[in-house]
């Protein structure tokens, strides 16, 4: 394990006591790790500080070319106060094939993953332990060259930033309604739809603020050439149930391959439920709910493990989904990945590392 430089806070702050209202992504830590890049001496001076804001020059390149990749994962802490971390090593290989996608300098492997479970160690106590919270882990890169000519940057700062968090969605494990969006797509085939880079956020808001002003919670995405197969669902992977058929896009380079996909493929063929890889339009799944066919819609991701489906909108017609109730699949899915993900469940896959 490397050891890094460790500078203290002379400020520590107030951990939250009431753990069922730590909302999403709102509360940070004492401290944050940081490596910086330059061409000179490559990824360099990895340290954990004190969390504070970062100095930037106006004109550096991430303000303006947008080049930023980060990454999302959880720390949770059992009842005997040991902390896991969730596949760990599956979100670090994706920063660096996201880096690949930016021309960032890639990042070692066994560096990554000790300074995540470094900076995870120092802020331990900041994990809550109510079932169903965790401590949200953010890694990220940005170009900090200060130059306005464009080309890619040759200075970066690699930043992990942590966060107490509850459910993603306030209600919970709730069904959710979804607004099928048929005018802006979200990547295309040589995109950047199979990275994950804040860009891709930036150019999903406007349909996510539309739906949300109609009355729905997220934007089911449509692939970005014929606005007729289903992609993603905002920032999470899509899986319905046709006929008792598991049925999740293929990996083709316009969806983001998902850790949480990954486990829930793997979990269900491992229990003996069929899982197919393949596109499905959008008029197949709108002829499978009205007739009845279409037993259960879900999304996957880190943040919420599993949201469910209730309904979903598309040209003007709403379809309910299992009416409007969360499913089997998904029940059994969300229960069985918290328990693992806690270290309350072991399974054979050794998904869960210990920080030590
Ligand atoms: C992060 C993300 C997901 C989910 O990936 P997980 O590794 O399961 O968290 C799905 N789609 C998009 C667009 C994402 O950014």
């Amino acid at each position: 394990m490397i050891e890094f430089e460790f500078k203290r806070t002379g400020n520590p702050k107030k951990k939250p006591i009431d753990e069922s209202k730590l909302g999403f992504g709102k509360i940070f830590t004492d401290h944050m790790f940081r490596m910086d890049f330059n061409e000179e001496k490559g990824w360099h001076d990895g340290r954990i500080i004190p969390y504070s804001p970062i100095q930037l020059d106006p004109a550096a390149c991430v303000l303006h070319y947008a080049q930023e990749t980060f990454e999302g994962l959880k720390a949770f802490r059992n009842d005997a106060g040991e902390t896991f971390l969730f596949r760990p090593l599956d979100n670090i290989r994706r920063l660096n094939e996201s880096c690949e996608r930016l021309c960032i300098p890639k990042l070692e492997e066994e560096v990554v993953l000790d300074a995540i479970k470094a900076i995870v160690k120092v802020e331990e106590d900041w994990i809550p332990k109510t079932p169903g919270t965790s401590l949200y882990v953010r890694p990220f890169i940005i170009a900090t060259e200060a130059f306005l000519g464009l080309h890619a940057s040759n200075e970066y700062a690699f930043i992990i930033i942590l966060s107490p968090s509850g459910h993603y969605y306030p209600q919970g494990l709730a069904p959710t309604n979804i607004y099928v969006e048929d005018e802006d797509v979200r990547a295309a085939v040589g995109g950047t739809g199979y990275a994950k880079l804040g860009a891709n956020y930036a150019i999903s808001l406007r349909a996510q603020i539309r739906a949300q002003k109609q009355g729905y919670d997220q934007v089911l995405w449509l692939d970005g050439i014929e606005r007729k197969y289903v992609e993603e669902i905002g920032t999470s992977n899509a899986f319905f149930v046709i006929d008792g058929v598991i049925i999740t896009s293929p990996l083709t380079g316009t969806i983001l391959p998902g850790v949480t996909r990954r486990t829930v493929i793997e979990l269900l063929r491992e229990k003996g439920f069929q899982v197919d890889e393949r596109r499905l339009s959008i008029d197949e799944l709108t002829k499978a709910a009205k007739s009845g066919r279409l037993e259960e819609a879900f999304a996957t991701g880190t943040a919420a493990v599993i949201a469910p489906v209730g309904s979903f909108h598309y040209k003007g017609v709403d379809y309910i989904v299992n009416n409007n109730k969360i499913g089997f699949i998904s029940q059994f899915l969300y229960t069985l990945i918290t328990e693992i993900q806690r270290g309350a469940t072991i399974n054979q896959q050794n998904w869960v590392l210990k920080v030590e």
